[in-house]
């Protein structure tokens, strides 16, 4: 069976040439050019057929080209404009299916970029990975707007979104990716799979949003979770001395305050932030 025939253009390495695209670190900077790769990653979200796609830093568009071949409409934004010419070529080659913005993904909102409701697909420059990462799992709006999240993050940090409690890895960050959505790691990425290779293994992590525990506020585990972890080592009693009704919230969930904040699983994190906001 054949698929749909897809516009020929021109190998990545040859576009990294042309346009003179030597990687920066300072970006974070590691491309992609394995298609085989990029299709099995952007299969990730299920079928993309229509589906819009916010991308995070197509750089030289090796990414964006396999969701295009997906059939997704793709809004990509991108900080080096010095990649803009090539993902230029891109949108010319699929008609109507790629807008590229040049910014910082930071201050961009995806929903008003792409117009609705979103899937986001990205291999995330590593030095704002986690804060778009955070972002996203905070969204005021829940269901959010995106319908799930595939990411390309250092392996290190896609252990510490898929941790389980009494983990070294398990942190705020598992709580917040574990709360209201399910996240997985999806797919190991060898470093000798990137040009220039990083120094670290990579893994791709797909998180899509499950319902919403009832009574408990997104600002109560975000608060929670920074004070208890904030310091891990110390037992609860002191770590959440500071945050009002926590200490009455433990004893009404007949949790231990001398146990740390590595011991509770996200169920706990929960309870106690559904206990703390009942008697706001
Ligand atoms: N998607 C390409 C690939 O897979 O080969 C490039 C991925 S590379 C790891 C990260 C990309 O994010 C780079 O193109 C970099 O310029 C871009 N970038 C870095 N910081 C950014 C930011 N704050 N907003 C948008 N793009 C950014």
């Amino acid at each position: 069976m054949s698929g749909p025939a897809h516009p020929v253009l021109p190998p990545l390495r040859e576009v990294i040439a042309r346009h003179n695209l030597s990687a920066s670190k300072a970006l974070g900077q590691n491309f992609l050019f394995d298609e085989q790769l990029l299709d099995r990653i952007a299969a990730i979200p299920g079928d993309l057929t229509e589906a819009r796609v916010f991308e995070v830093g197509p750089g030289p568009g090796g990414l964006t080209r396999a969701l295009l071949r997906a059939g997704a409409k793709v809004t990509a934004v991108e900080r080096d404009a010095r990649c803009l010419p090539a993902l230029a070529e891109v949108a010319d080659a699929f008609p109507d299916r790629l807008t590229v913005s040049h910014g910082d993904a930071m201050q961009v909102d995806a929903t008003a970029a792409t117009g609705g409701p979103h899937h986001i697909v990205a291999n995330l420059p590593y030095n704002v990975g986690t804060a778009l990462l955070v972002g996203w799992l905070e969204s005021a709006a829940w269901p959010p707007a995106w319908a799930s999240l595939t990411l390309m993050f250092q392996a290190e940090v896609a252990e510490r979104i898929v941790a389980a409690p009494g983990t070294s890895a398990y942190g705020r960050l598992a709580v917040l990716a574990q709360w209201r959505s399910k996240a997985r790691i999806a797919m190991r990425v060898h470093r000798s799979a990137f040009t220039p290779p990083p120094k670290v293994m990579s893994a791709v992590v797909h998180i899509v949003p499950k319902d919403m525990p009832s009574g408990v506020r997104p600002q109560t585990i975000a608060r929670l979770t920074a004070a208890a972890f904030g310091q891990r080592r110390k037992m609860l009693r002191q770590s959440l001395k500071a945050l009002p009704g926590a200490a009455e919230a433990m004893a009404a969930c007949g949790i231990d305050s001398e146990r740390r904040a590595e011991t509770l699983t996200v169920a706990d994190y929960v309870a106690l932030a559904r206990v703390i906001d009942a008697r706001d």
